[in-house]
């Protein structure tokens, strides 16, 4: 049966089903299906590779990670919010978005923003 299958059965066994399933008996006989076939296993061995490089994290990563990230970056933000060095910056950011806002404006009724925007 297998000598009765032409090129274009085997190479889609090949792709199909891997290099190993092809009908031996044809590989030795066909130049094309064989280099077909050492494609195929050359691909499979480089996703095999990737896939080894690359392993699947456990199902519980992801909620470890958020649960840790959660917990330090909780006590962190609350540590910045708490101080009051914060607020000062929070003030004097808003005093200098203000400042800019303000320079914008006046920019603009002199009408250089536009000069200076381009
Ligand atoms: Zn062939």
């Amino acid at each position: 049966m297998e000598s009765t299958m032409n090129c274009s059965e085997v190479e889609r066994i090949v792709w199909a089903d891997g290099p190993d399933a092809a009908p031996a008996t044809h590989l030795v006989e066909c130049r094309s299906c064989r280099e077909e076939a050492r494609r195929a296993g050359d691909l499979q061995a480089a996703l095999t590779g990737m896939r080894n490089r690359f392993a699947l994290p456990p199902d519980d990563l992801e909620d470890m990670i958020v649960a840790a990230v959660t917990r330090t970056r909780l006590a962190w933000a609350r540590d910045i919010v708490a101080h009051p060095k914060f607020w000062r910056g929070a003030a004097v950011g808003a005093a200098a978005a203000a400042g800019v806002a303000g320079a914008v404006f006046a920019a603009r009724r002199r009408g250089l923003a536009r000069a200076e925007v381009a």
